[in-house]
């Protein structure tokens, strides 16, 4: 008799995407001459940059001709991307190895599978609101999770408590869906600690490429010894809008070592290879010359116009709600705007009040985690007439 992971029945069912888009598609049929604008969306609009586009049609002839044709590549990905990234690493004073590297086709997927390297006797914690990936893909492995919280009074950044034991420690920086960023200082405690308890810190760099002040680390490994407590997931869906090409990348440093329950002691490097060799093929060839040319200096140039397009329409933004007198956080390392919901209102009272007062769709805070009832996400992904238009309407519904 087959039995499934009864893990998955403690899993709550996530409505938050569909009852937006319920609620959504109903007020559109009943007010079909209003104009709606989405500012909810969690994904990149921007075209691919021209060098990469470039780069792909190069691969994808190299792939119809004999001589230059490829079948499976390396699981860990090619040396020429390893070779862009330790370059671009590089640029923000971080020493990488071409070995610590390891392509895949993006980092929810690297969140997931990174599960498989760590006993499930670890104790798991995951700031409160965040991303809801690492809560969902600990649960299934039944693991024990423990919640920090994120808040007014910590800026929603949650610092290390040493009354509090873990093993596994979540961070995403600048975070989704708050906006809110580390410091230096700030991410030099978390090493502090996570060396202290031989605890391993799993850093989401996802944002890295909106960080706007060269104080603000873009990787855990501008710290010192972070090469000894801690993984660096990342990706090239928010650096490069490669949302729906899929790319990302994990680092995982040699110096990185823990032991088994008894004792002996392991390279998280090596298996980490082990496992991608064992239950993964690689990205394909086409998408990994389109990431090179996206790593490349032209890459980053152009990459950057599309950044600074996002980063414009976050700045108008946080001008329109500077005029509300609403409290939010982000915007300025991050696409997302955290704002407070005004008068009191849950995150779904102001989530209707939206909609039906002003015609604008956002994310229900609640939606990330309990910390995040009473506030609301917006994004900057949307085109910059929208976002004009939206803002406007924010300020005059809202005085
Ligand atoms: C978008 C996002 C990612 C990227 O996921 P991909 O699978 O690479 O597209 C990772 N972490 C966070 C927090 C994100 O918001």
């Amino acid at each position: 008799m087959a039995f499934v992971n009864e893990n998955y029945c403690n899993l709550k069912e996530s409505y938050l995407f569909a009852d937006i888009a319920h609620k959504v598609s109903a007020y559109a049929a009943a007010h079909p001459d209003k104009k709606i604008i989405r500012l909810g969306i969690g994904d990149v609009t921007r075209p691919l940059a021209p060098c990469v586009v470039e780069a792909m049609t190069k691969a994808v002839a190299e792939m119809g001709v004999q001589e230059t044709f490829r079948g499976y590549g390396p699981e860990q990905g090619y040396d020429f991307l390893h070779e862009a990234l330790v370059k671009y690493y590089a640029t923000f004073g971080v020493t990488l190895d071409s070995d610590e590297i390891f392509i895949s086709d993006g980092a929810k997927s690297d969140c997931g599978n990174i599960t498989d390297i760590f006993s499930n006797a670890n104790t798991i914690l995951v700031p409160d609101p965040v991303y809801p990936v690492y809560l969902d893909t600990n649960i299934m492995c039944g693991r024990k999770i423990i919640f920090m919280a994120g808040g007014p009074e910590n800026d929603f950044l949650p610092m290390p408590d040493d009354n509090v034991k873990a093993d596994v420690i979540y961070l995403c920086s600048p975070n989704n869906p708050t906006g809110a960023a580390y410091t230096k200082e700030q991410l030099e405690k978390w090493v502090a600690y996570a060396l202290k308890n031989d605890a391993v810190i799993l850093y989401d760099a996802a944002y890295e490429a909106f960080v706007a002040d060269p104080a603000i680390p873009r990787s855990i490994f501008v710290i010192e010894d972070a090469k000894k407590c801690a993984i660096e997931l990342c990706s090239m869906s928010k650096t490069c809008g490669f949302t729906g090409t899929r790319c990302g990348y994990t680092v995982v440093p040699k110096a990185l070592v823990r032991k088994t329950a008894d004792g002996r002691e392991l390279q998280l490097n090596k298996m980490w290879l082990r496992r991608q060799t064992t239950k993964f093929n690689g990205v394909p060839y086409i998408v990994q010359r389109g990431a090179e040319a996206a790593y490349s200096p032209q890459g980053v140039k152009e990459c950057r116009e599309n950044i600074a397009y996002y980063q414009e329409n976050a700045r108008i933004m946080m001008e329109g709600f500077d005029k509300t007198g609403i409290k939010y956080y982000g915007g300025v390392h991050s696409p997302y705007i955290w704002l407070q919901c005004p008068n009191g209102m849950t995150s779904w009272e102001f989530f209707d009040f939206l909609l039906e007062k002003l015609q604008i769709v956002g994310t229900p805070g609640a939606g990330f985690g309990a910390k995040g009832e009473g506030y609301f996400r917006l994004t900057a992904f949307g085109s910059r007439e929208n976002t004009i238009e939206a803002m406007e309407r924010i300020v005059n519904g809202l005085k």
